[in-house]
């Protein structure tokens, strides 16, 4: 635990954020028919990096009455851990094909998802063995293209799955489907698309209870759907994005129209301070050259800490017309905080930042805490966030955080 503390850069997690964002998105899941839908906190891939279980139990103490995970140990790590299903129900749902440890799943009381003939059978068989019948929720491929059965296939699906329920080995308590676009609620094909895909989602329920099977619990809604889509958010909506704080494309408000709070705080303490002259290169390549006498500080976490490496920053001093400033960081100055940036490549362990000054009179020392990101406003306007370091490395925020190695510790406030 000393070993962890001491390491140079540390993740900080805000429990009541996270509690608080799905306050927020509880109370967002009235229906259109005044009625409410329950909201399932996704916790998948380490709760995007925030930690499982630590998030897992802030989703529940924020009023999600379901957790889902993508794979299977993961919810069955949340039962191991004491969450039991007194406590909340939990869907897991990715299928590897005869690798998902089916038997535990539904053992522990955990619903399971098909998407596959091949999984069909698979469920089938894990409930014969144990004698114990697997809750199912049946995935519909509405046009996302991943998992879920296609209008085509469906006929045959359902022909296997009836033999199950009549046999008490399968009850088909959910039907759902993921959307593609619903994080960009301006763009008119793109609700067009989703339109779509709700259409061909009601189709997928009409067929089901044309074979007699009527899933009482059927969702579609992720963050951006639960915000923005009121008719679908249906008995359960699964958002994930929203419980770390952050809205599924930055364009839809920033920091958040939607009353959220950015959970995760991502710091680290500055390593060797030092003065270079003007056109020094800096980091592998020599992809950025100091553009006057300067100092740096190295930030001693990189791409192996999760720092992407696509965030590096670059400025040849017009040589090869390649500049781009790199991942942003807040740097504590006698005259303020000041948002420095990645200069040149961001290395394994460590990247560069120019801090454009004297650090004498900048008082910028070894050891002093930066921020990379954080929540991002009210005392600590000016702060980086996660979209920041999106835009910098070409993609969304999900990665930043998700993509945060095992080695920054995560510290939880
Ligand atoms: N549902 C499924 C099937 C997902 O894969 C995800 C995440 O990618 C979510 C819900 C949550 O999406 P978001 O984080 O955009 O709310």
């Amino acid at each position: 635990d000393e070993a962890l503390r001491s390491y140079p850069g540390q993740a900080i997690v805000d429990l009541r954020a996270m509690r608080d964002n799905m306050r927020r998105l509880v109370e967002m899941c009235v229906r259109d028919d005044g009625g409410r839908a329950a909201v399932m906190g996704v916790v998948k891939a380490d709760a995007y990096g925030h930690g499982l279980i630590p998030s897992a139990l802030a989703a529940l103490a924020g009023g999600a009455t379901w957790l889902g995970t993508a794979q299977a140990h993961e919810a069955l790590l949340l039962r191991r851990a004491g969450i039991g299903p007194d406590r909340c129900r939990i869907l897991t749902w990715v299928y590897n094909g005869h690798r998902v440890p089916f038997d535990d799943l539904i053992v522990h009381d955990i619903d399971v998802s098909v998407g596959s003939l091949d999984g069909i059978d698979a469920v089938g068989a894990a409930a014969r063995r144990i004698g114990r019948r697997a809750r199912v929720h049946v995935k519909v491929d509405t046009g996302f293209g991943r998992n879920g059965f296609t209008p085509e296939i469906f006929d045959e699906a359902l022909r296997r799955l009836r033999p199950l329920v009549d046999e008490g080995l399968v009850d088909v308590v959910g039907q759902w489907s993921h959307l593609a676009v619903a994080d960009s609620p301006d763009v008119p094909e793109f609700v067009a698309s989703t339109d779509r895909q709700i259409a061909s989602f009601h189709e997928f329920t009409r067929r089901m209870a044309q074979a007699g099977m009527r899933p009482v619990i059927r969702h579609l809604a992720n963050t951006a759907a639960t915000m923005s889509r009121p008719d679908i958010r249906f008995e359960l909506t699964r958002p994930g994005i929203g419980l770390y704080g952050y809205e599924p494309d930055p364009s839809m408000g920033r920091p958040s129209s939607y009353g959220l709070r950015p959970a995760m705080r991502l710091q680290a303490q500055l390593s060797t301070v030092k003065r270079v002259e003007a056109g020094h290169g800096i980091s592998y390549g020599r992809t950025y050259l100091t553009p006057d006498d300067t100092t740096t500080a190295i930030v001693p976490i990189g791409y192996a800490d999760g720092i992407n490496r696509a965030a590096s920053g670059f400025d040849m001093q017009g040589a090869r017309h390649v500049d781009k400033p790199g991942g942003p960081v807040r740097v504590r100055t006698a005259s303020g905080p000041r948002i420095c940036h990645v200069s040149g490549r961001v290395c394994m362990d460590q990247f560069i930042i120019d801090l454009h000054g004297d650090a004498g009179e900048l008082n910028v020392h070894e050891g002093d805490t930066v921020e990379l990101f954080g929540p991002g406003r009210g005392e600590d306007f000016g702060e980086p966030t996660a979209d920041d370091w999106a835009r910098a490395g070409d993609t969304i925020s999900y990665t930043v955080f998700t993509c945060l190695s095992n080695r920054i510790p995560r510290l939880y406030e």
